[in-house]
């Protein structure tokens, strides 16, 4: 609507490709789980920052993203909220004795990883949703074991997971989201063959798709992985 493109343009969201929702002005107004919003309080976020605003409500419903914001701009959040709002609806609505991991984000380095699994355990606190780390100097043991016991998010680098998945037989059929952060990062490092190695492990997940920057090669990288993906950026285009 008007409103919304007024409100893009205010918050400088463009948005190309398939269709998005609005962006919501507060972390209240989508439905998540009490917990969560508990969580996120306690965090001491007291507004979404515009690309929450605008992934969240979208990536809630499901949608494929390609998302480019600067750095600091609160993407880690921007995918955790709904990563973990989707896990924990879909525990509490289904009855299973096999626990299988939900949702998977791939980061380029072990420190990433680790803040990513840090800001994941802080906003899922109290709710059905555990995490595990695949990231390489720690033995592989402790890193399966976890994932057996029952986990909804696993955090990994690309090298680390694939001889995880090689070595082991990890199911991730029910994996619903896949998270790429720092794409561009990601690909510098020559991790692209890997990354799609993992994808096709995967049934057909929601791709959520973050990076500083959009290079050629990120988007081509995000067209073979889904058909009908929404390119959403934030802040002047292309500095
Ligand atoms: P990016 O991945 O875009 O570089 P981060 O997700 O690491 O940015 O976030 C940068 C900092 O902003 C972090 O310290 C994070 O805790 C904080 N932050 C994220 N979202 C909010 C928010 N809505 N309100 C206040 N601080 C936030
Ligand atoms: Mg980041």
């Amino acid at each position: 609507s008007a409103q919304t493109d007024l409100l893009r343009r205010k918050l400088e969201i463009n948005v190309k490709g398939n269709v998005v929702p609005a962006p919501i002005l507060s972390f209240s107004s989508c439905n998540l789980p009490q917990k969560l919003l508990q969580n996120i309080e306690a965090a001491g976020y007291e507004m979404p920052t515009p690309v929450q605003m605008q992934s969240i409500p979208a990536a809630l419903i499901g949608k494929s993203l390609l998302v480019s914001a600067d750095t600091g701009s609160g993407k880690t959040a921007s995918f955790l909220v709904p990563v973990i709002s989707r896990c924990a609806n879909f525990r509490n609505g289904h009855l299973q004795n096999q626990k299988k991991p939900l949702a998977m984000v791939l980061t380029p380095t072990r420190e990433l990883c680790i803040q990513v699994e840090e800001q994941a355990k802080l906003l899922g606190k109290g709710l059905p949703f555990k995490t595990a780390l695949v990231v390489g100097g720690d033995a592989m043991a402790g890193q399966i074991y976890r994932i057996q016991q029952g986990v909804e998010l696993i955090v990994g680098t690309p090298g680390r997971l694939i001889d995880l998945l090689i070595k082991h037989d990890i199911e991730l059929d029910d994996i619903m989201i896949f998270v790429l952060d720092e794409v561009d990062c990601m690909l510098q490092r020559g991790f692209r063959d890997q990354v799609m190695q993992i994808f096709r492990a995967l049934s057909q997940p929601q791709i959520l798709m973050y990076s500083a920057t959009i290079s050629q090669e990120v988007e081509k990288m995000a067209s073979s992985l889904v058909k009908d993906i929404a390119l959403v950026s934030v802040g002047r285009p292309n500095k």
